[in-house]
């Protein structure tokens, strides 16, 4: 059951992925009256509280579902004209089929008793053209709208058969509720009150992640919560964990470094930038070789660097409201024929009442050891001689109430300090054998 949720979320994932083709973006846009509708939303706005951005949403939601896209129960003949009853389910043809067409409803038309086929069509590109369709077919339309018109914006799927979008509002700092059928922004207890729905799972899909929002669309949390079966809450957590996870940056030493026999990187906190060289060799004009600290990380999921101006504090932590951060730094010498000798790594962390950092390093062949890092010293860490690769990876956890978030820091520094280089990786290189 678990393996279904899963490919359900994967396939959001890659659904979501269409809509930042440029191309299908432009298709959009010229389906869009888009400078009417941004005068419209100024005007708006001058006789309102709310921002341009926001009322250029009520614009976009009245605009398609007035204008643009059109509801359909059941198609009318399209021999004749005539109304049709349900006939049952088609295959798809190739083309049908090109354009994503999952199912193919046939009707048969009780004036000439034609057929008429209804694919039901996923590729969001084809909707622009067909513009019809149920729930599914204009939050994906829609949702490829949004993203069209510049807006952050996901596509929202409710286990009990709903689908609408949410657009990410500048000016209030938060997720939007739009449902392109009702016409209606930010009234996320639509459903469970209004409709009576008995809500299980609802979740979000953007370019850069998938997000649980069930509980924002519920004020009756222990009902859900006896409707989630489908998977064990401790595995869904995990799973949106691993599936947001962010691949990037990777340490490889130059030419130069493989010579010397020794690769050394400094991350800085206060200034935010990495450096190529032993913290004794660093002064205060030493030139960063990469700045802002996720330009280093391999992944990062859920942390952000806070810097709190009236403390002079700086430090990663994870974002607010969030259980759980992760983020790790990769070193690979594959290719330049040196292996790991020595690996020394210095590592602080800061935690406050229940806040938990935890370092783990993992070698070339994935396995994953728990270090004792947080402290002041560089720590030996003698399994990674000999290696291609490691992964250096911090988890932070735990805390207690609202601020939860905060009792777990990472490189926490002064902001008025010359240089601080809170995480120090020395890797001393040899010949591989
Ligand atoms: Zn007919």
């Amino acid at each position: 059951m678990a393996q279904a949720f899963l490919s359900r979320l994967i396939t959001g994932l890659r659904h979501v992925e269409k809509y930042e083709d440029p191309q299908l973006q432009k298709k959009a846009r010229d389906c869009m009256p888009l400078s009417d509708m941004l005068r419209r939303a100024d005007k708006r706005a001058s006789e309102s509280t709310a921002s341009s951005a926001d009322c250029f949403v009520i614009e976009l939601l009245a605009w398609f579902k007035k204008e643009f896209f059109r509801w359909c129960n059941q198609p009318n003949c399209s021999t004749c004209g005539g109304k049709t009853e349900a006939s049952g389910h088609g295959v798809p043809t190739p083309e049908e089929r090109r354009h994503e067409a999952g199912r193919v409803e046939l009707y048969r038309c009780c004036a000439c008793g034609a057929e008429t086929r209804f694919p039901r069509y996923n590729d969001p590109g084809k909707l622009l053209e067909t513009r019809v369709g149920r729930c599914g077919e204009w939050a994906n339309c829609f949702t490829l709208c949004c993203r069209a018109a510049g807006l952050e914006a996901r596509h929202v799927v409710d286990w009990t058969d709903h689908v609408w979008t949410e657009v990410f509002s500048q000016s209030q700092q938060r997720w939007l509720h739009c449902d392109p059928c009702e016409n209606v922004c930010d009234k996320p207890l639509l459903y469970e009150a209004g409709w009576k729905k008995k809500l299980s799972y609802v979740m979000a899909y953007s370019k850069d992640e998938v997000v649980d929002v069930t509980w924002r669309y519920s004020a009756k949390h222990q009902d859900i919560q006896t409707r989630r079966t489908e998977c064990p809450e401790d595995w869904l957590a995990h799973t949106l964990y691993s599936l947001n996870l962010q691949v990037g940056y990777v340490f490889k030493p130059s030419v130069e470094e493989v010579s010397l026999g020794m690769l050394c990187i400094c991350y800085d906190a206060v200034r935010d930038a990495y450096y190529r060289s032993m913290v004794s060799d660093l002064h205060t004009d030493s030139t960063p070789t990469l700045e802002g600290w996720k330009n280093g990380v391999f992944t990062s999921s859920r942390v952000f660097r806070k810097e709190e101006l009236d403390w002079n504090k700086v430090y990663l932590s994870r974002e607010e409201g969030s259980l759980q951060g992760c983020v790790s730094w990769k070193i690979d010498l594959s290719g330049t024929g040196v292996v790991a000798e020595c690996v020394l790594i210095k590592a602080e962390h800061k935690c406050f009442s229940s806040g938990k950092v935890e370092w783990t390093v993992a070698t070339d062949d994935a396995k994953s050891l728990s270090v004792p890092l947080g402290g002041p010293n560089a720590i030996d860490i003698s399994e990674l001689n000999g290696a291609e690769s490691c992964l250096i990876t911090a988890s932070l956890s735990g805390g207690e109430g609202d601020t939860a978030w905060q009792h777990a820091q990472l490189f926490r520094s002064s902001s008025n300090e010359p240089l601080v280089c809170s995480l120090e990786i020395i890797v001393s290189l040899k010949q591989k054998e």
